[in-house]
């Protein structure tokens, strides 16, 4: 019987929660921790229901069962005891304003569950003020509670915090099973691979092994964007393998966003897909970050020495230096296209 259901992959981390819950030896404080998209929320819902589950003794059935009216009251968003806690709306970080409420509220005993969860939505932009205050409450919390961080990266936080809760970290799926997943859970899957497999399979690469980014990318409106910058890079890329044209360098250059901070983001996918090409180069076989086929990795590596490739990265390093300063968006591409050859 799989133990925590919705929970895709991260075997390992679920066998280990769910014998922790089993035999009562589960902290009182966790980070869930784990990039954007990768199930922090729906690790943490379910860690909710599986501590307040009926039929967590019962080995025949699942942890937590989802049936149980417990389970099915936090699975539905409904239980008083399992409080979620965001930054305030357009606020950066997550204030101590909303740390000393919390430390008011953790006082008080649970409406009709055992136990009390708080949830702490983007754990990781707590500011000093609030890790410390948030502190206090951790040192000494009353039994019933449980606190679950989540955080994309914990390393923001305080070590004090970080050695009273263990960390818990979503692994990236590997594409056949982000793949397989995407499908079942959404018709809107099934109907783009039908039509536009190689958009399918762009979303599979681009989403990193997260499901969450995966399923974001079939809006066509997010999708878009980041397919014409990797549209971009292949481009920029082919351009510096045939004979220098400097009509079609300016077009390309054109092809570029008017954004300082799109610019940035159209530059790391040259650079990814670069980084790919000197990869395949040293070793075959080797995971790629960019290309979703390895022959036509290949192929294109093949007419590049790994020096000019070097030089590609150098190039856009430095352009994106120069960018996130305060340099002419414009002249910094025309610098970048001189760097590399195409001017
Ligand atoms: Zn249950």
């Amino acid at each position: 019987m799989k133990d925590f259901p919705n929970i895709l992959g991260n075997e390992e981390l679920r066998e280990r929660l769910a014998a922790d819950v089993r035999e009562g030896t589960l902290s009182h404080a966790y980070i869930i921790e784990g990039a954007r998209g990768s199930g922090k929320h729906t690790l943490a819902r379910e860690l909710a229901a599986a501590l307040a589950c009926e039929h967590s003794k019962d080995t025949s059935l699942p942890l937590p069962c989802s049936l149980c009216p417990s389970c099915r009251k936090i699975m539905e968003n409904k239980s008083p005891d399992v409080i979620t806690i965001s930054r305030e709306e357009g606020k950066a970080q997550l204030g101590v304003d909303i740390i000393r409420r919390l430390r008011d509220d953790v006082r008080l005993l649970p409406n009709d569950l055992d136990i009390k969860v708080y949830i702490l939505e983007d754990a990781h932009t707590m500011n000093i003020q609030a890790q410390n205050a948030f502190l206090l409450t951790l040192e000494e919390p009353p039994k019933f509670v449980v606190f679950l961080l989540l955080a994309e990266s914990a390393s923001p936080l305080l070590e004090t915090i970080k050695s009273r809760a263990p960390i818990l970290r979503m692994r990236p799926l590997p594409r056949d099973i982000l793949g397989a997943n995407l499908l079942r859970m959404n018709s809107d899957a099934a109907a783009l691979k039908r039509d536009k497999p190689e958009e399918f399979e762009e979303i599979i690469k681009l989403a990193s092994g997260y499901i969450g980014q995966a399923l974001e990318l079939l809006d066509e409106k997010k999708r878009r964007p980041r397919l014409d910058a990797r549209h971009l890079a292949k481009n920029f890329l082919e351009e510096m393998t045939t004979r220098r044209n400097g009509k079609r360098s300016i077009d390309l250059i054109g092809m570029f966003s008017q954004k300082r901070d799109e610019i940035i983001k159209q530059l790391s996918e040259i650079e990814n897909a670069a980084r790919d090409l000197i990869v395949i180069k040293k070793c075959e076989g080797a995971p790629l970050c960019f290309f979703t086929s390895e022959e036509e990795a290949a192929e294109l590596s093949f007419k590049f020495k790994a020096s000019a490739l070097l030089g590609i990265m150098n190039a856009i390093g430095k352009a994106k230096t120069r960018l996130a300063g305060n340099s002419n968006v414009r002249l910094t591409l025309y610098a970048l296209a001189i760097d590399c050859g195409l001017l």
